[in-house]
């Protein structure tokens, strides 16, 4: 089964408010691209405005999201909130919240879920760290953080997920991982994907590369089979390489 692709852009906290519009919106005169569906994770701040611009080939993201439908948590934004505007889509775990934020890792499986029940499709982030690269235990490193956050997740709920791999030592460093060592994990992704919820999600999951992607490697990591596309952070600031990007997902696509 061919699964469609994703290129997601992920703006960081980077672009003020006043230039997003003009950003995005070079972007979406770019779009559609064939087979390839692109999605803008702008700051919250941003959100808003921007939501104008969602079509059938451009979809809105936010970045987090709290897992609690309301209540006393000063300066967090609900799954229920993003929906109501109209997101699409929300990054979960990204490795810089889970760094940075001491109770991240415990919540992620609470955000998922308060995503999908709200109908917002979460793009989930899991990755090794350099360390764990090293001692060449990035395979069963993901697979942990699969089991916890994902695991207690409900069949019938789960298929809206997108799954981000992103090794923490690519992100932002300009050193990509090479297309064999993100196939190696994509595949094994999938493997628990189907051991856990069945061979037809394991199938189905569009499974994205993230970490230094940039128009010179996107083609080669893009042609991998379980690559599906990538969550992209520095070069999605660049209109034109960011466009390069989704034309060689797009070319990929059509081999
Ligand atoms: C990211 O922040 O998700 C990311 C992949 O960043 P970069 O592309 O800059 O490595």
């Amino acid at each position: 089964m061919e699964r469609s692709r994703i290129v997601a852009a992920n703006w960081k906290m980077n672009v003020l408010p006043s230039e997003a519009m003009s950003l995005a919106g070079q972007v979406a005169q770019a779009l559609p691209i064939k087979n390839v569906e692109v999605i803008i994770c702008p700051p919250f701040t941003h959100l808003f405005s921007l939501m104008s611009l969602q079509s059938e080939s451009l979809k809105i993201g936010a970045q987090n999201c709290n897992e609690n439908p309301f209540g006393a948590h000063t300066g967090d934004i609900s799954a229920q909130m993003l929906k109501d505007l109209g997101c699409s889509y929300v990054i979960i775990g990204h490795s810089e919240r889970r760094a940075r934020q001491s109770t991240e890792n415990a919540r992620i499986s609470a955000k998922i879920r308060a995503a999908l029940q709200t109908g917002l499709k979460p793009i989930y982030c899991c990755g090794e760290g350099l360390p764990i690269r090293e001692k060449e235990a990035h395979i069963e490193f993901v697979k942990d953080q699969l089991e916890t956050d994902l695991s207690t997740l409900q069949t019938g709920h789960i298929e809206e997920i997108v799954i981000a791999y992103e090794p923490v030592w690519a992100i932002g460093t300009g050193k990509n991982a090479s297309p064999e060592q993100a196939q190696e994990m994509h595949a094994s992704i999938r493997k628990w994907l189907s051991d856990r919820f069945g061979s037809v999600l394991g199938t189905q999951t569009r499974i994205l590369y993230g970490g230094s992607v940039k128009a010179v490697n996107a083609l080669a990591l893009a042609k991998q089979n379980d690559i599906d596309g990538f969550l992209v952070g520095g070069a999605s600031l660049n209109v034109d390489e960011f466009i390069k990007i989704v034309h060689s997902v797009s070319e990929s696509a059509n081999d």
